[in-house]
């Protein structure tokens, strides 16, 4: 039986202003549950659903962050569980009159003296992983190319055992589609990014197919790539036009499937050689580049979860590190926050215009950011986008915002980014990696077994009930906090930890144990043919 089922009742408020909090207790209270407080609950209120603290008049608004997320349908009692039925949701705030980078934070303290053991590139970019990545130019190719990396898991890995693995970065863009059309340049840059990606060591070999529209020239246009060394430019003839290594399975030289295969894995071995000579050494956690995002939210991601990343984002940003937080959609009613955080008024508008861009975006499709929530979401306590969003929003701390990146774009520059991304898991994922995230953070109240092949992905759960339920999936449990057993500061600091020993490749995720890795999915905004 679970030892908590006897807890006293406990509910959660987020501020003092608050006329509405959550139940805490697993399971949700009964009908009667009296609380410390002398709030009685007038009828059932499931774990993570909130009850009023006061009785609401019609139209009154709904504050829970102090922020409000809805207006009351109809009188709502004190006691009452303010169901999302109840609540009119507000509209979305519009994107002129924001306040500009109004709010300066006192400088926080640098937090010196963490580090890692990471794979220092070329570039002067640091990998967690050491992995070859095979890039395609067309989903046409995926099949082979797969073939080909199961055969080189099997034959050739063995031989290199300083490699991490073998990943096909396989998509399904390059042909069919609009290539020319403006917004083309998202899926383009975010696969060159990709191939780019800090784990991944500068070593890239692509497979072509030959006839589709992503050239391999137009993918990795000459002078992407980082020269790596004298070596190499000796091997290939002191040339960046032809340091391309391109298998193309459509060449007269290819003889049948096997021959395509064959050719795969010769080339991939002369990569195999020098990623294995590689030795990770000790880098400044400041070379951390770290991608925040949550999925499979409920009402505790902004309760224990969230503010606990929060919290290691601020100690990450303290240490000199790049977090970037994403997902349009979920911050999107909290875009006052961000502008009034910005750095300069230029970083705001960056914001405002990414905001801008996806506003347009949705209402292409007619429908608004209150497309963002889902089935999981409501069940789990959260009404609608607005409340959603302000406990996404935490995960970025408190730290001065300094830098946009938009999608598919390489981050450039070190600190608290705003990387604008759908809020999608994998949609987010795959432009954060392309953004050159060496380690991710991933946030789940519902539970999700999502996971990277590209770079590694630390879980958190938002409640001990999931935490205890999926214990070889979730790694930290945030959950903790809402029990009353750690502090948002206790987990923020035990995810500060865990993200240096995972980032040396002393632990690995659970994901990376159950080698659980979800598809790159593109950002394509613009039309297929
Ligand atoms: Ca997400």
């Amino acid at each position: 039986m679970d030892q908590r089922a006897d807890r006293p009742p406990l509910y959660i408020a987020m501020h003092e202003r608050d006329n509405v909090a959550i139940v805490a207790n697993d399971g949700g209270l009964p009908a009667g549950t009296v609380f410390p407080s002398g709030l009685e609950l007038r009828e059932k209120v499931p774990q993570g659903h909130k009850v009023a603290l006061v009785d609401l008049a019609e139209g009154a608004p709904v504050l829970r962050y102090n922020v409000v997320i809805g207006y009351a349908l109809k009188p709502i009692a004190r006691g009452s569980w303010v169901h999302e039925r109840l609540l009119q949701m507000p509209t979305a705030r519009e994107l002129d009159g924001l306040p500009i980078a109004t709010v300066k934070p006192p400088a926080a303290a640098p937090l010196e003296g963490f580090t890692f053991e990471g794979y220092r590139n070329p570039d002067g970019s640091v990998g967690t992983r050491n992995i070859l990545a095979i890039t395609q130019t067309v989903q046409c190719v995926a099949g082979v190319t797969d073939f080909a990396v199961q055969r080189i898991k099997k034959e050739l890995l063995p031989k290199y055992p300083n490699v991490d693995d073998v990943v096909a970065l396989e998509h399904t863009y390059g042909c069919g589609v609009a290539i020319d059309a403006p917004d083309a340049i998202v899926p383009i840059r975010t696969l060159r990014n990709i191939s780019l990606n800090p784990n991944f060591g500068g070593e890239v070999m692509v497979v072509s197919l030959g006839c589709e529209k992503l050239q391999p020239e137009r993918l990795l246009p000459p002078g992407t790539i980082p020269l790596v060394d004298e070596r190499n430019v000796a091997d290939i003839g002191a040339s960046a036009e032809n340091k391309l290594d391109v298998v193309c399975l459509q060449d007269d030289a290819h003889v049948g499937f096997m021959s395509m295969i064959d050719s795969v894995m010769r080339q991939a071995e002369e990569h195999l050689e020098r990623l294995n000579a590689r030795q990770r050494e000790t880098v400044p956690a400041s070379e951390l580049v770290v991608g925040v995002q949550c999925g499979g939210s409920d009402a505790f991601s902004g309760v224990t979860a969230n503010p606990a990343v929060g919290f290691c984002t601020d100690l990450l940003i303290r240490a000199g590190a790049t977090v970037m937080f994403s997902e349009v959609t979920e911050v999107r009613d909290g875009i006052d926050q961000l502008t009034s955080r910005a750095t300069t008024p230029e970083v705001a508008q960056a914001m405002i215009r990414e905001m801008a861009w996806y506003d347009a975006y949705l209402d292409k499709g007619r429908v608004d950011r209150s497309a963002n929530t889902t089935p999981g979401n409501k069940k789990g306590g959260l009404s609608n986008i607005v409340e959603k969003a302000m406990g996404s929003i935490i995960k970025s701390g408190s730290s001065p915002i300094s830098g946009v990146v938009s999608p598919g774009e390489k981050a450039r520059q070190k600190g608290l980014l705003y990387a604008a991304t759908p809020a999608s898991d994998f949609i987010c994922g795959t432009l954060q990696v392309a953004a050159g995230m060496n380690l991710h953070v991933f946030t789940t109240g519902r539970g999700t077994p999502y996971g990277l092949a590209e770079v590694p992905v630390i879980k958190v759960a938002t409640r001990s009930d999931l935490a205890r339920r999926w214990h070889d999936l979730m790694d930290v449990n945030a959950g903790r906090i809402a029990d009353g057993e750690a502090s948002i500061e206790d987990v923020g600091w035990e995810l500060f930890r865990l993200m240096l020993d995972v980032a040396s490749g002393r632990q690995k995720t659970w994901a990376e144990q159950w080698k659980l890795h979800n598809a790159l999915v593109l950002f394509n905004p613009a039309p297929v043919t």
